[in-house]
């Protein structure tokens, strides 16, 4: 069976679910041979078999923390060199969307961004994209060179599928532009507790409805409730009610949980474009004709100051 680089997304060897996810579609195309960078890349190894990985090429360098993406192109590459693997797949966050850019330039290949499912095909991988918000999904596959696809967190089921995970050193000979561009400063944002938006299962977002940053402590309150992150609409956040980091749609995060709740947010098209593909919708509105109620699997008209302590403390209960 033909093997297929994955690239491993992880914190100091915690690895993160986008990639566990990728391993889940990885084996339906092929053998998933998984690649590991940075400090504690060898401690991914377990998780990593666990859940389908044949082997886990690791590296470790300084290059890697000290440069931008440049040296982890060089090292996937290096991973591609020796595997010539069927297909590359990497998470679609901000990195890995550059890390598979540049990969597929140097290898001559076609590339297929932000794909949602993945199934093989008789000739090569057929990924599934969501377009135009969401209104409609397409199905595509590379048609030059080893296809290499980014694939949307929360697209995959997460799987256990026991697997040698062999683990083997990867040698990488840095380029010239691998130290092109040093990271000067690092300066980790402040958290929350709660789990990270794109990565999240459920996402609890506020509108305009919310009238106000005092009041999103309902909203917060109701995904701590259910181990949710926080989302919010454009209008609130220009309204300076939540932060930027926490908006979802157009020009804000994409989004793609098991369970969305909309509350006081009208459904607006630039906002559907980041969370339409969320598999259960729910939205509170106290406007029975809000846009919002046209794509909910289960809508709540009623004021969001009544329904959300309410609901809140109903999850709580149980
Ligand atoms: P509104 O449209 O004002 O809706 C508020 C809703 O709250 C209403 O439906 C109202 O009935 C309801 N409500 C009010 N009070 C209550 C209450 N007490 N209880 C229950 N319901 C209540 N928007 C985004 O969200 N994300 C983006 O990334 C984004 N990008 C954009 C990019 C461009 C180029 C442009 C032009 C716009 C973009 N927008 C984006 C803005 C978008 O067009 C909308 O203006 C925005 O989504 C509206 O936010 P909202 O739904 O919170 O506010």
């Amino acid at each position: 069976m033909a093997e297929v680089l994955v690239y491993v997304d992880h914190v100091d060897g915690a690895v993160r679910k986008p990639t566990l996810e990728l391993l889940t579609l990885a084996r339906r195309v092929g053998e998933p041979v998984a690649v590991a960078l940075g400090a504690g890349a060898e401690a991914t190894a377990a998780v990593l078999a666990e859940h389908g990985a044949v082997k886990v090429l690791t590296a470790d360098a300084p290059e890697f923390t000290d440069y931008l993406v440049v040296p982890k192109v060089d090292a996937l590459q290096a991973a591609y060199d020796a595997v010539s693997p069927a297909a590359v797949l990497v998470p679609s966050s901000a990195e890995g969307k550059e890390i598979a850019a540049r990969l597929a330039v140097r290898i001559g290949s076609g590339i297929i961004t932000d794909a949602i499912d993945l199934e093989a095909g008789d000739e090569g991988p057929v990924a599934t994209q969501a377009a135009f918000a969401a209104s409609f999904t397409t199905k595509s596959r590379v048609s030059k060179g080893t296809p290499v696809i980014t694939v949307k967190p929360n697209s995959a089921p997460v799987e256990a599928a026991p697997a040698a995970g062999a683990v083997e050193a990867l040698a990488v000979t840095f380029g010239a532009l691998a130290t092109g561009t040093k990271v000067v400063s690092r300066t980790p944002r402040e958290s929350t507790g709660r789990p990270e938006l794109t990565e999240a299962a459920i996402v609890v977002s506020g509108g305009r409805g919310v009238n106000g940053a005092e009041n999103f402590h309902l909203i917060e309150d109701l995904a701590d409730s259910l181990g949710a992150a926080v989302g919010a609409s454009r209008a609130a956040v220009d309204a300076g009610w939540y932060p930027h980091t926490n908006q979802v749609g157009q020009t804000g995060k994409s989004v793609s949980p098991q369970l969305y709740i909309a509350t006081g947010i009208s459904g607006a098209i630039q906002h559907r474009a980041g969370m339409q593909t969320s598999k259960t919708i729910v939205a509170i509105n106290k406007d029975a004709e809000a846009p919002i109620f046209d794509l909910v699997d289960y809508g709540v008209v009623g004021d969001l100051f009544e329904v959300v302590p309410q609901l809140t403390g109903e999850i709580k209960a149980r």
